[in-house]
């Protein structure tokens, strides 16, 4: 009989599916690197920022030595841009890690984590990796329910991961509908305000959600740079929580968790404002490209407040995956979503005007 190695918890996770690389594609498919189009992973179709390169650049220099393990001068940039003391943020490598270390600070075996259906497949994975039993919330319209998901909040219950905007389905909460919800939750359970596409939003669905830290003890906004701010591979995130929270946040964490160039790297991106406007308005317009398309190919979409759509491909449960291959032999990468639970549709991101037009003439083809 073979020996069941780990806990059983550990042994029932599935492990997360990333977006394909594009060498990877290149190969299957006897393609050219350079002519494939990305579109899987919601990263920043402008790369990385000017500002950060060279702030790189300069951290080489001094990458024999260990970085600073407090990130003492990013999280002061970090603090002076959201008016929170330093010692109220946390560091991630990628804001991944601050999810994972969040569920291992603040949730032990047995205890229960809630999040909503269709919602960021880290918070299952975070879930399954402390042995917690997880309360996963029907969505509503694609969406998170909230007050299905106060509700839901039962005696074991320590942590509520909300994403807002979510990914994949690309839906948002209003602030009112958050504040809300913020009022109902006990005390002791820790609520973690996942915000990766926040910088997306248009100026009239922004809200504070930093300031509501100062009110409530038990709110943990997180934050990346993975995404709006061009630096994925460089895994850096951030979260930002009174410091009671933050202080436990910190016995989890490794202590040299975010890299000499990573701090260096966001410090530079964190000030670069016309690259993230630039971001900003090539969304905006690509969100347009999109969406128009879809429309003319008589596709149902998810309104979308990130820098992706969820758009459905085919009424059976084999047409993600099938033109999501279509797709891959044209040199397209997109993210099929059959592992959330939605195996008829696509996760596309919003990629340069150039790239967009491929991937709408690729997936009408596809269609066709
Ligand atoms: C991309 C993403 C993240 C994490 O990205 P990192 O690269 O780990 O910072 C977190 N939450 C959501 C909802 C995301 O889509």
């Amino acid at each position: 009989m073979p020996t069941n190695f780990g806990p059983e918890h550990v042994r029932a996770i599935a492990p997360y599916q990333s977006g394909k690389p594009i060498a990877e594609v290149a190969r299957e498919f006897g393609l050219d690197e350079a002519a494939i189009v990305k579109l899987a992973s919601n990263e920043n179709p402008f790369g990385v920022p000017e500002s950060a390169k060279l702030a790189m650049l300069a951290a080489a220099a001094d990458i024999g030595r260990y970085p600073d393990a407090n990130g003492f001068e990013l999280k002061a940039a970090l603090a002076a841009r959201y008016a929170v003391p330093a010692d109220w943020i946390t560091l991630g490598n990628g804001s991944n890690d601050i999810l994972e270390i969040a569920a291992h600070a603040f949730v032990q075996q047995g205890q229960a984590i809630v999040y909503a259906q269709y919602s960021f497949a880290v918070y299952a994975l975070a879930t399954q990796g402390v042995g917690a039993r997880a309360i996963v919330v029907p969505a509503k319209d694609y969406g998170h329910d909230l007050a299905a998901m106060a509700a839901a909040i039962d005696a074991d219950t320590r942590l509520v991961f909300i994403a807002n905007p979510n990914n994949p389905t690309g839906t948002f909460i209003p602030a009112a509908q958050i504040e809300a919800f913020l009022k109902q939750v006990p005390a002791h359970v820790v609520v973690v305000l996942d915000e990766a596409y926040n910088e997306f939003l248009a100026p009239e669905q922004q809200y504070e959600s930093t300031a509501w830290v100062k009110q409530y003890p038990n709110l943990m906004v997180s934050r990346t740079f993975s995404k709006a701010y061009g630096l994925a591979g460089l895994r850096v995130g951030f979260a930002i929580a009174q410091a009671p929270l933050t202080e436990l946040m910190n016995r989890i964490r490794q202590p040299f968790n975010v890299n000499s160039m990573a701090q260096a790297a966001a410090i530079a991106a964190l000030g670069d404002a016309d690259f993230l406007a630039q971001g900003a308005r090539n969304n905006a317009a690509g969100y347009l490209q999109f969406t128009q398309a879809f429309d003319a190919l008589g596709l149902e979409y998810v309104p979308s407040y990130g820098n992706f759509v969820l758009v459905k491909v085919g009424d059976d449960d084999g047409a993600g995956a099938r033109v999501n291959l279509a797709l891959l032999k044209q040199g397209v990468i997109v993210r099929p979503v059959g592992n959330y639970g939605l195996p008829q549709w696509l996760r596309i991101s919003i990629g340069l005007p150039r790239e967009n037009a491929i991937l709408i003439a690729a997936l009408t083809k596809a269609l066709a």
